[in-house]
This record gives C-alpha cells, structure tokens and sequence, in this order.
C-alpha cells in the first residue's frame, strides 16, 4: 500500500451525539481512548463527526483493533488507508486494497463529503468498476465477497474495506460512577461489564473471609478486575474482611445470607459517599439461587438511599455465561473460591421479612459493624503506568 497512511475512523453511537452534552461525551470517549490505548502508537485526531486513529509504520495494528472493540461508545470502525483526494490515487489505493483481499467479487461504495471534487460519487464508483474488472474482480450488487467503500473530503480520501462493529453503549464515566459488588462468580463481572455500557465507571468492593485483605488481594478476585480493566482502565478496588460481621450475625440462623447482603449493600453505600459514586451494581437475577426472591431483595434494600442495579435481573444462567465467555471472565470465575455469601448459605430464609431484618440489623448493631469493617479495608488503587494492573496501598 505503499505511501498510504493507515487509520482507524471510529464512529460514535448515533443516539448520544444529538443530545446537548455532545462535547462533553467526546471529550470523556477521547480521554477512554488514551488511556485503554496507552503504549500503542497512533495520533487522535478529531475527523468531522468521527474520530481517526493515526497509525505509524510501527503500530500494532491487530492489538489497537482489540483494544478499540471494547471502548463503550464507538458503535463501529474501520482500518482505512488515506491517500489524496484525486482520482488517480483513489484508484491505484482500492485497486491495490482489492489484490491485497483476493476476493472475487465486490460491492463498490463511494460517498463525497466535499462537494467540490470534481467527481461525483456515481463518477467515483464508474471509474473503479472499471478497475475492479481490469483485475478481475466482479463489480456486482448481489452476492458479493466484500465490499469496498471510498469517502471523500477535502483534504483527503478514505479507502477501506474492512467494518467493524464496536461495542457500542456510552463512553465510561459520562453516566457517573458505580459501586459494582464483586463476587468470585460468574455474574457479577458481567453485570459490571453492563453498567460500563451504560457509561458508568465502577470501583469494585470486594467482601472476603481471609484472614487478611493481602490474601484477598492475590486471589483470583484482582485478575478478575484486571480482566475488567480492558473495557474500563484506573478503577479501584476495595476488599472489605467479613470477620466483625459474622461474629455479629452468629446468632441470626436463617436470615444470616439476607443480612449479609444487606451489610454489603450498606458498605457499598458508604463507599459511594466516599467516591462520589451515584448507584450500587449487582449481579443478581431473580430466582437463579433459592434465595434471590423479590421478598429478599426488598429486605436487603430497605435503608439504602441510593439507586441499586441489577443488570442482570432477567437473565438466565447460560445468557450470563455465555456473555462472562465473551467477556473473557469465566475462566478465572469457575475456579474454585470460597465466596462469603457461599459459607453462609445453607438452607437461607426465602420470604425474608423486612421488619425481622430490620431488628436483626440493629441487634448486631449493623452501622457499627458496617464503620468498623471499613476501618479495616484495603484498597487496590489502579496503577496508571501499567494500564489495568492493581498496586497495592
Ligand atoms: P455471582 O455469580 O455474581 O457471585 P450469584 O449468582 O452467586 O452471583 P449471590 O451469591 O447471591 O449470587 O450474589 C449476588 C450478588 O451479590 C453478586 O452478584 C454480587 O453483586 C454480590 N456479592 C456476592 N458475594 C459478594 C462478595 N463476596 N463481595 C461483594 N459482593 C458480593
Ligand atoms: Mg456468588
């Protein structure tokens, strides 16, 4: 392709771009971009109502093409080459794109953003019919290979032929920050994968029974959120000890799993005050475990004042594996791990009764235990300089 540049031209999500607060989201998905992308080559440049990715000789091509799939609001992309906006070079560009693909037969596109080349777009796509036969390439509208598409601006022309779907959803962090709890399972990674789309940026809290947070912190639960990190870069993590409140809930029998999830939901609350989030996330879904019952959920809410969400709550088990696979967290969510709430669930209260909740809570005395346990957290404060990997405080 000889003195072509290569680009990326990445496409915004349509819907949020109307909306008033365009700059802004621009603005953060930029800022998304730099940081997932750190230590690759390129040049972010604004293009019109796109944005380009500049490439170097020297860039990792197929990484930058991993890394942008997963960046919320870019709903698709392509790997383009420019060349200048004449038709000479728009020629040898795609005749020379067409060799390089082998395929048989193409779609031929052409769109003229600047109205003042000389050549329309029916011009531009007459000219490479007639070069797409001269190397032998059926020029067709049905039944074709791949397709071939030429834009032209002022300054220049775009030739590709390769475009990919984003991921899509809004750029993390324009929607505000989330508390996503964090268990060693399969779901709750893929509910905090959701809340991303939704453009919200999560700090994870972890609740362990270790008897130190060290412990917890070289579990399988860190490369878990490292995994988590290559659809949001710099999140924190939080491990909280369970030990203060299960000395607390001895004696609380069926309704121990209903007050630890509302201890957790407590925890979370505090912590968002302190990060200035807006929400807690979940991974729950309704009737996957004997225990997730609409009567328990009400019971374990009652007293949180912030927004709780379930992205999951009408998923079933193989939609959320199959999502966890493709998100890449299965693997480390199966191996084996003792979760708190799995100690703590034998034979659970079903039709939690929140009055009964209630009173547990303050016989164990929950705002002490919930003050006391954050006292003893650590947390994982992301390390800027290896893009995703924790550091410990
Ligand atoms: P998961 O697969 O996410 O563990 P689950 O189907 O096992 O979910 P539960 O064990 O009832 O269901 O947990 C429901 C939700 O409670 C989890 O998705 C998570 O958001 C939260 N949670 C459970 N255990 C912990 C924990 N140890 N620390 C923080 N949050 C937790
Ligand atoms: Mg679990």
């Amino acid at each position: 392709m000889g003195a072509n540049k290569k680009l990326l031209i990445a496409h915004f999500g349509e819907l949020w771009l109307r909306g008033r607060n365009r700059n802004v989201y621009i603005k953060m998905l930029k800022k998304n971009i730099m940081s997932q992308l750190k230590g690759e080559r390129f040049r972010l440049e604004d293009m019109y109502d796109r944005l380009a990715l500049r490439l170097d000789a020297d860039s990792d091509l197929n990484s930058i093409k991993s890394k942008i799939s997963n960046i919320f609001g870019i709903s698709a992309y392509e790997v383009a080459y420019s060349t200048k906006p004449d038709i000479k070079h728009i020629v040898s560009t795609s005749k020379a794109l067409l060799k390089e693909c082998g395929a048989k037969s193409v779609r031929i596109h052409a769109h003229r953003s600047y109205k003042g080349f000389k050549f329309n777009s029916m011009d531009i796509i007459r000219r490479l019919v007639v070069a797409a036969e001269k190397i032998g390439v059926d020029p067709c509208i049905k039944d074709f290979e791949k397709e071939l598409y030429v834009s032209v601006t002022k300054d220049e022309a775009f030739v590709y032929m390769e475009r990919i779907r984003g991921s899509g959803g809004l750029p993390v962090g324009s929607s505000g920050k989330c508390i996503v709890l964090l268990s060693g399972g399969i779901d709750s990674p893929v509910a905090a994968w959701y809340a991303m789309k939704r453009g919200l940026f999560p700090v994870y809290l972890h609740v362990h029974g270790f008897s130190s947070n060290k412990e917890a912190m070289d579990s399988k639960i860190s490369r878990i959120t490292r995994i988590l990190s290559k659809y949001s870069a710099g999140c924190s993590a939080y491990y909280v000890p369970s030990h203060i409140f299960q000395l607390g809930a001895m004696k609380s029998g069926r309704y121990e799993l209903v007050l630890m999830k509302s201890f957790m939901l407590s925890l979370a609350e505090s912590v968002a005050k302190k990060e200035g989030a807006d929400c807690i996330v979940t991974g729950e879904s309704l009737g996957q475990v004997a225990s997730q019952t609409i009567h328990n959920i009400a019971a374990e809410e009652s007293g949180i004042k912030i927004p709780i969400m379930r992205p999951l709550i009408g998923f079933d088990k193989v939609e959320i594996t199959e999502q966890a696979k493709r998100l890449g967290t299965f693997e480390e969510s199966i191996k084996p791990y003792r979760d708190v709430c799995s100690i703590n669930s034998k034979n659970p209260a079903t039709r939690a009764d929140v009055s009964t909740v209630k009173e547990l809570a303050a016989g164990m005395n929950m705002r002490k235990v919930v003050r006391r346990s954050l006292r003893m957290a650590s947390m994982a404060a992301p390390n800027q300089d290896e893009n995703g990997g924790f550091r410990q405080k």
